[in-house]
Order: structure tokens, then sequence, then C-alpha cells
């Protein structure tokens, strides 16, 4: 099959032939009909987060079961799935207790003992997040999909696949933000955006939305932000204490970066809850003042994949957006051919708000 590599960082992804194992037990054959380009997988071009390489990004798909492995009981070939980089192993701590998103996945990959899934000339290739989705063919285990419906676009499930899930999943089910609540979102990009409109979903009476382009302000708003803020001018936090009259409840970081982060501390009132969303790179250390936990009952979180229990969140989107009530045609706006993603990966460097999305995976 075909598939986009990645063999070093800093260097376009090539499209090369790639070997796919037989599925073994448990493991299902997935043939791609949507991935989206996520700014994560960027991450891991310009080297920001480090995989094993060489390596297939891409982690936000859609496709068609086409073969399945012994034991797997939950989708059968022909079946529409969504897969999800939250695979969990279904018996661990975690998955127990009701956060499948912080498996600890010892049950749910290959051993080092077994044959691996991807190889080309007998050299193995890893799957970004055990899935690989920029390629023809996604060879990943049940618990990785969730069946849907065959009746939305490819492209426009695939951004459940990650998109959607961790940016309405931060806000409704990370932080809870309730009704009447007032909701700053920084950084509108293809998961901030989400947030928004999680942010009216959850009946928010206020909700900001601060970016650096007038693009994705203007999206924003039709999103559901009440009021916008370009950030090109500096001191958001302060802002947002003056526009505010005393900060917000929730605010959520969109972007990875110190500063956002700092700003989404400071800009809270008391009690309030920042979430930390975006892909802050590892080893950057964020300061914030200690006297604020004590007087101000200010908090701050991580967020993981949306704290998503993707089998139940995922149809629910689907059902939001038949609704109306979620918006994703307006983002996928560029179907591309898999032999064009470093063209995509160019479109996201220069801020681009909607999602390239690869569709044709013979060229
Ligand atoms: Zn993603
Ligand atoms: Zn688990």
């Amino acid at each position: 099959m075909k598939a986009a590599v990645l063999r070093e960082v800093n260097q376009p992804v090539t499209v090369e032939d790639v070997q796919v194992d037989a599925p073994a037990p448990r493991e299902v054959l997935v043939r791609t009909g949507a991935s989206g380009v996520c700014h994560s997988d960027l991450h891991f071009v310009e080297g920001l987060y480090t995989t094993p390489m060489p390596c297939i990004l891409g982690h936000e798909a859609a496709g068609i079961v086409e073969a399945v492995g012994e034991q797997v009981s939950y989708v059968k070939p022909g079946d529409w799935v969504i897969s999800c980089l939250s695979v969990f192993c279904g018996i661990c701590e975690y998955c127990t207790r009701g956060q499948p998103y912080l498996c600890t996945r010892t049950a749910v990959t290959r051993s080092s003992n077994d044959p691996p899934r991807l190889r080309r000339d007998g050299e193995a290739i890893t799957q970004f997040a055990q899935l690989g989705a920029y390629a023809a063919e996604m060879l990943v285990h049940e618990n990785a999909l969730v069946k849907v419906d065959d009746d939305i676009p490819f492209p426009q499930l695939a951004l459940i696949g990650c998109g959607a899930t961790t940016g309405l999943g931060a806000v409704l089910n990370t932080a809870r933000v309730e009704p009447g609540s007032t909701v700053a979102v920084v950084g509108c990009g293809g998961i901030g955006i989400h947030c928004v409109q999680a942010a009216a979903l959850a009946g928010a009476l206020r909700i900001i939305a601060i970016d650096t382009t007038e693009d994705k302000l203007g999206l924003a708003r039709e999103f559901g932000a009440t009021d916008v803020i370009d950030a090109t001018a500096g001191n958001v936090a302060e802002r947002i204490m003056d526009l505010t009259d005393g900060g917000v409840d929730y605010s959520f970081e969109a972007i990875g970066l110190k500063q956002t982060a700092e700003d989404c501390y400071n800009m809270l009132r008391p009690g309030g809850m920042a979430t930390i969303i975006g892909m802050v790179p590892e080893g950057v250390k964020i300061e914030l003042d200690a006297g604020n936990f004590l007087r101000r009952g200010r908090a701050i979180q991580g967020c993981t994949m949306g704290s998503n229990r993707f089998r139940t969140d995922m149809p629910r989107y689907i059902e939001f957006y038949k609704q109306g009530r979620l918006k994703l045609d307006e983002l996928v706006t560029q179907e591309l051919a898999l032999s064009e993603i470093n063209r995509a990966f160019a479109d996201m460097k220069a801020q681009s708000v909607r999602r390239s999305v690869i569709t044709d995976f013979d060229n």
C-alpha cells in the first residue's frame, strides 16, 4: 500500500510502498477513507516532539473495515469506522475507573517479539499513535475504532477523530463548562475552533475568542464567539480582565506556548479553571504566581485528547452535526492526494485555520 513516511525531522515526508502484515488476533485492517492533517503531526515533523523513525504519521482518520483478525467481535468487513489515538485496553486501572484516554495500553500493541505491523523491505515502520493514518490502509487494534453510520462523508468523520474530539471534549468532559459561564479560548485553529462551538453547546453566556489572524477570529464568530480579541497587540490577560470585569470562569489554551498557557491562568476570575490543550514543547516550564492558588482559588489542568470516551463521545458529536449544532463542513476546504501532504504541512505552518484532508490514497 502507499503511505507517507517520515524518515528525518524537518524533511519532507516521502510516499513509499509499505507492506502491511495480516491482522493478528483483535486487530482490524481499515481502508482509509480520509485522513486529516492535524497540527500535532506537524509537531513531529518539526521535531518538537519525537517518535521512533521511520514513522507513518496521521491520526485523524475514518475508513471502512476491510478485514478482521481472530477474536474481533466489535466490527466486521464493510463497517464504517472512525479511528482514535486513545486506543484503550479495557482492563487497566485507568480504563476501569472511566478514564480510558489515560490507558497504559499494555495489551493493545504488538510486542517486540512479534513481526511488526508495517515494514518496507524488512525494515520495521512505526505507526504514529498506533494508527499511522497517512496511508491507504491502517492495521489497528479493534479498541482504536468506533463504528459509525455510513451517511456522513469521510472528511467530516475524520475531523471528529481528533480535532473535534479534542476541542469539544476539553470543554464538555475535561472542564465541564456549565451554562451561564464565561469562557475564553486562546488560539482558534483546528482545536480551538471546536472549543468555541463546544462552549456554545454547553450554554456559555460569553465566549471570548483570542487569536492573531482576522480569518480565524471571523470563523470563531461564525462558530459562536460573542467577543473576539486580536492578540497581536499583546497584554491579552489584562485585556480579558478589563473586558470581563475580573476574569473568566474557564480558559482554554489551544496553541501550545508558554506565554499563552500563562495568559490562560492569569485571565481567570477567582475559582476559575485553565485547561491546557496545546502541545507545549517537552521541557518547557510554565510559571505561575503561587499566591493565586490559595488567595484566588485559581486552578490549571492538563487535557489528554479531550478526556474522551470516544465510543460514547463520537456518535454524540455526529448527532450534533446532523442536527446542525456542530459545524464541520466549513473546516474541510481542501481535499488532497497523499502525494500532496507536504503542501498541507506548509499550509498549516502558514496559519490556515481550515483543515487539509487526504482523500486520495492512490496518487
Ligand atoms: Zn490531532
Ligand atoms: Zn487500559
